[in-house]
């Protein structure tokens, strides 16, 4: 028997709004437990919610780009359930009419499109955190009423990897809308999945299992490829696949059965009495277009035409909004756009990756970078003192590119006599290798090149190194 995998994922996006989405308390990240409360968002008795007409255009944004309709009414719920971190004992949430419908987001697998369904998009407040201290449970109110919304896909991914795709695209778009940093460490973007396998020519959905705990997009993909590995174990042996929920243990890597899953009815919804019914008028929607910016397909091919750059370097300047505005940035002071681009997908990626930092932290003005590439192309220092001495100091900040040069002693050497010198004595105590290449094997002078780099400790200008060796050796 064939079985095809079938999954659905929920995603929980908080949205970079100022305040909460019923009250007027901060939303900021790691400030001291429960200095950002109020008795609305604490659920004490006789506060009232008041919707934060900035969440709305927040939302209409992602709804927008996602292709979804936008609901001409929506109304809150309240979802009722008990939990330590859930002052209220219910969440003000949407059900059936929720702000947004039947969208759609495009992934590319195997260089083909696939359209991947959005069921809905819905609001609704966060809850707090408890702290597990070992001996106690603490709990920290700031995060309760965080605007978040839920994106809910239809069960139209295939794969773990298409998963994985999938969220890469929805963080890339929401990163570059600004509705959201969808930073997975702070909470700010969480998944749940729901996955289920069934015979391939069959129309009906087998039992589902909903996966949590899941604390990268590659948890989610390790998860989804063990759980599909357990059903399918599980079906072949003719037994049957539980509808629940699991925990994913990210050390042990297998899902573990938490509880069965909850159904709707489960939460006796109802409608929220404290809040109006919304209409969401043509004007709303109307701004939030109008306030959409360039997302990162529309500017990667942007970047492949305007500065002739490749597919590949256009897809990793774009891959991340902060490192595309950086990178335009640079090609204001310097219009080189292949010159920045390989500079910048390059040497600056690959120090930024050691640094386990990323662009939307980075120190290094855009103007120091380009004196930096300047130096290299007038050739007053070496690609690899660039790379080695001058980029490291750089990105830390605070420095000039041009002191770095007189303080390190690092200006290339382009002297045909000094340069001569270091090269006769290679070419003298490396017999083999100039054998070699008086033989034909043209390679082996990219030996001595090595060799007389070292020899001026880097300085050398390594064209003028492999001309005056070039030279001597067909004297
Ligand atoms: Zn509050």
């Amino acid at each position: 028997m064939k079985y095809k995998t079938v999954i659905g994922l929920e995603v929980h996006v908080q949205l970079l709004s100022k305040t909460k989405i019923f009250c007027s308390c901060s939303t900021a990240f790691g400030k001291e437990p429960n200095s950002q409360t109020c008795p609305s968002c604490l659920g004490l008795p006789g506060s009232l919610p008041v919707f934060n007409m900035e969440v709305l255009a927040l939302s209409l944004k992602a709804a927008l780009v996602l292709h979804c309709r936008i609901q001409k009414v929506m109304r809150f719920d309240r979802k009722n359930y008990f939990y330590p971190d859930l002052p209220k004992a219910y969440q003000i949430s949407q059900y059936d009419m929720p702000l947004a419908q039947n969208g759609y987001l495009e992934i590319t697998d195997d260089d083909r499109l696939k359209r991947i369904g959005i069921t809905r998009v819905h609001l609704e407040e966060d809850a707090g955190k408890l702290i597990h201290t070992g001996a106690e449970s603490l709990v920290d109110f700031n995060r309760c009423g965080t605007p978040l919304i839920e994106i809910v896909s239809e069960p139209d991914i295939n794969s773990p990897d298409e998963a994985y795709q999938y969220l890469t695209k929805l963080k890339s778009i929401l990163t570059y809308l600004e509705v959201s940093d969808c930073n997975m460490q702070e909470g700010s973007l969480r998944c749940d999945a729901n996955i289920s396998l069934c015979p391939v020519d069959s129309a009906e959905l087998g039992a589902k299992a909903e996966v949590k705990n899941l604390n990268s997009f590659k948890a989610v993909r390790d998860a989804l490829k063990y759980e599909a590995g357990r059903q399918k174990r599980l079906l072949e042996e003719g037994g049957r696949v539980t509808q629940e929920t699991r925990l994913w243990e990210e050390n042990k890597k297998v899902t573990l059965s938490m509880r069965s899953k909850e159904e709707a009815h489960d939460y006796r919804y109802f409608p929220e009495p404290d809040l109006p019914i919304f209409e969401i008028n043509e004007e709303d929607i109307e701004t939030a277009k109008r306030s959409l910016p360039e997302l990162a397909d529309e500017r990667k091919s942007r970047f492949v035409e305007q500065y002739s750059l490749s597919d590949y370097d256009a897809g990793i300047l774009t891959s991340a909004k902060p490192l595309a505005d950086y990178y335009e940035k640079c090609l204001v002071i310097l219009a080189e756009p292949k010159e920045v681009a390989n500079w910048l997908a390059g040497a600056v990626m690959a120090e930024l990756n050691a640094r386990n930092e990323n662009f939307s932290s980075i120190k290094l003005k855009p103007e120091e970078l380009v004196e930096m590439i300047k130096l290299v192309r007038d050739g007053k220092i070496n690609s690899k003192a660039a790379k080695e001495v001058v980029l490291p100091e750089i990105i830390e900040g605070g420095k000039k590119t041009s002191d770095i040069l007189k303080e390190k002693n690092i200006s290339q050497v382009s002297d045909e006599g000094e340069i001569g010198k270091i090269a006769d004595e290679v070419i003298r105590r490396n017999e083999k290798s100039v054998n070699d290449f008086k033989e034909g094997k043209k390679n082996a002078i990219m030996y001595l090149v090595g060799q007389v780099m070292k020899g001026s400790k880097g300085r050398a200008n390594p064209k003028t190194v492999k001309e005056i060796l070039e030279k001597r050796l067909s004297e």
